[in-house]
């Protein structure tokens, strides 16, 4: 069933603890069980997306995204016969290297960071899978499959990738990942961009008549008011959003089967060896899905609310790495013994990635609970 370019259990090229093949699942089932029940994946039920999880229970977090984009990403895998299981891994793993707070905190560790290598959700999110989860006897991390771990890896510089191995080589090669990384990577974009506009609109960020200014809103909300002319409120939103993940999906679908008889890799390796991606929407729908970008950017990320929250996000980051950087002894106890160990090894800069792990991990509700106990002389 799977097409001759996606990538099978057979060819893969296995995992860095060789073990023995798994009995009634597929290595990549495998690896999407692991990632499952590791605890980065349960805390992303409380780090952010947008709005910062107690701004309401309505709101997407990086749970429900995750699952999201792996429901995008598995219809759009089976749609085009690639191997569904390995877009679903890589799917519910893509994020689990954010820090709390969203892109805020992420900014903000980054700029801590910045005399240490730098901080970067996606390397976070591999470091997770790779060393941070500690639950098997024989392994640091999950010992996932190459292929998840290449799929969670979306960008990488050349100095990174140079200390990544395997993993960051086609960074350096300018070669192409496989298919089902290039599917979850614009399953994540499709998820973002269409829960964003729905999260927008229910925090009052956003109105309709604004979205109005989108071309592919605008089009499919006419649509819709058309049918059901008496339609009101909230089943407007959805019927429209529907829609416009609906279009964006098929498109893509589309364009890339077209791209795919074109070129017709004959294998992974083929894939792999393209200039280009071969995953991606026809020209007119990438337009229009830019501008659906542009939108948010200006009238959600940027509004003066979620400006407000951004900037407190980050100083609580800041204030955090800066307190446990000057007094380690701050930190809980095994987390000292981390740090201890990264000093040794590799001096300021390794005390400095144990504090960014410590830090990168907490939800953003420990994160808020963490910064109160610190310097809040009331609390304890
Ligand atoms: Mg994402």
């Amino acid at each position: 069933m799977l097409a001759p370019y996606a990538v099978s259990d057979a060819e893969t090229r296995g995992r860095r603890h060789p073990e023995e093949p798994p009995r009634f699942r597929s290595e990549f089932q495998r690896d999407r069980d692991r990632i499952v029940h590791c605890s980065a994946f349960r805390r992303l039920e409380y780090k952010t997306q947008v709005f910062v999880n107690h701004e309401g229970d309505m709101f997407r977090t990086r749970l429900t995204h995750s699952i999201e984009v792996a429901q995008i990403g598995r219809a759009i895998a089976r749609a085009l016969n690639l191997n569904e299981d390995l877009v679903e891994a890589i799917a519910l793993a893509h994020d689990l290297g954010h820090t709390p707070f969203g892109h805020a905190g992420q900014d903000a560790l980054n700029e801590c960071m910045r005399e240490h290598g730098g901080f970067e959700h996606n390397l976070q999110s591999l470091r997770v899978v790779d060393e941070l989860e500690q639950r098997y006897a024989e392994f640091a991390g999950l010992n996932l499959t190459f292929e998840t771990r290449e799929g969670i890896l979306k960008h990488c510089s050349p100095l990174d990738a140079g200390q990544l191995g395997e993993v960051g080589e086609r960074f350096l090669r300018g070669q192409q990942p496989s298919l089902e990384a290039q599917v979850a990577n614009l399953a994540d974009e499709i998820a973002y961009n269409n829960h964003d506009v729905d999260d927008g609109l229910r925090a009052e960020l956003i109105t309709v008549e604004q979205l109005t200014e989108v071309g592919l809103f605008e089009e499919h909300h006419r649509e819709v008011m058309k049918r059901y002319p008496e339609l009101t409120g909230r089943r407007v939103c959805h019927e429209v959003n529907r829609r416009m993940i609906n279009h964006l999906v098929v498109d893509l679908v589309e364009a890339s089967r077209r791209r795919l008889a074109e070129q017709a890799p004959a294998d992974v390796a083929a894939v792999r060896a393209c200039s280009g991606p071969l995953i991606g929407f026809s020209e007119g729908v990438r337009e229009k899905n830019l501008q659906l970008k542009r939108f948010l950017r200006r009238n959600v990320y940027r509004h003066y609310r979620v400006h407000r929250m951004t900037a407190k996000a980050k100083r609580i980051v800041r204030a955090l790495f800066e307190a446990f950087m000057a007094d380690p002894l701050l930190l809980p106890e095994e987390t000292q013994e981390g740090v201890r160990q990264y000093e040794r090894q590799s001096g300021e800069s390794g005390k400095a990635r144990a504090v960014a792990d410590y830090v990168a991990g907490m939800t953003d509700r420990f994160a808020i609970a963490e910064y109160e106990r610190l310097f809040d002389p009331y609390r304890t």
